[in-house]
């Protein structure tokens, strides 16, 4: 992830699977009935890439949908590659030099930049809590066992969470203990049961920084 030559930051395909496998840990989830891995992936050229349709109320969705890069015409890919620019930079890039290696005009590369700005600033975002609620949160790591990696894919950085990403959830109201998660299943079945009313995921780089976050609001 730390290396701009990463696919993820060229090809549109690989940056939705990058996105899915962050977002989606166990399988699609509905932004309309919260319902995890019951969705059918749209097939054929009528279909845009990653449409995905819910089993069980019928809703089309992408991975995109209900994060900051939801309906927007610029590819995935620049997003990513854009917050990768902005965060690898110790002194910051500024839009224009952005704007300039991405091949984005001065305007969209303003847009964007302020668009991730202020999602990477979001701590305290104003969709959770409220008055007489709680908010809790756990975070989990995703990914395989370097051990179960080939050995080309390696990072040779020692055990544990090396080599995965941490995802963080987020949750709103009363969740009968089950945000002290080791386990994000047994999270996402929380949320699916309507023990918990709202949840935000956050895909994160391995450095911590998010790139993008999802809410799943229980109607
Ligand atoms: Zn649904």
């Amino acid at each position: 992830m730390s290396d701009i030559s990463n696919p993820i930051f060229h090809d549109e395909a690989k940056a939705r699977e990058w996105l899915e496998a962050r977002l989606w840990a166990n399988g699609p989830i509905c932004p309309k009935c919260g319902t995890v891995d019951e969705a059918t992936l749209m097939q054929g050229k009528s279909h845009r890439p990653g449409l995905y349709q819910c089993n069980a109320c019928r809703e089309p969705f992408t991975v995109t949908v209900g994060t900051l890069y939801e309906r927007s015409k610029v590819p995935l890919h620049k997003w990513l590659a854009a917050t990768h620019l902005m965060m690898a930079s110790k002194k910051g890039m500024s839009a224009l030099q952005i704007g300039r290696l991405l091949g984005l005009s001065k305007k969209t590369s303003w847009f964007l930049c302020h668009r991730i700005r202020e999602s990477l600033r979001e701590t305290d975002p104003g969709m959770l809590g409220g008055e007489g609620s709680t908010v809790e949160m756990d975070e989990t790591y995703v990914g395989g066992l370097e051990k179960n990696k080939h050995r080309s894919k390696r990072k040779h950085k020692g055990t544990g969470g090396v080599g995965k990403e941490a995802v963080y959830a987020l949750v709103d109201g009363e969740s009968n203990g089950c945000v002290s998660i080791k386990n994000y299943e047994k999270f996402l079945n929380a949320f699916n049961n309507g023990e918990i009313k709202r949840l935000v995921v956050v895909a994160s780089f391995s450095d911590g920084v998010s790139a993008a976050r999802r809410s799943v609001s229980q109607s």
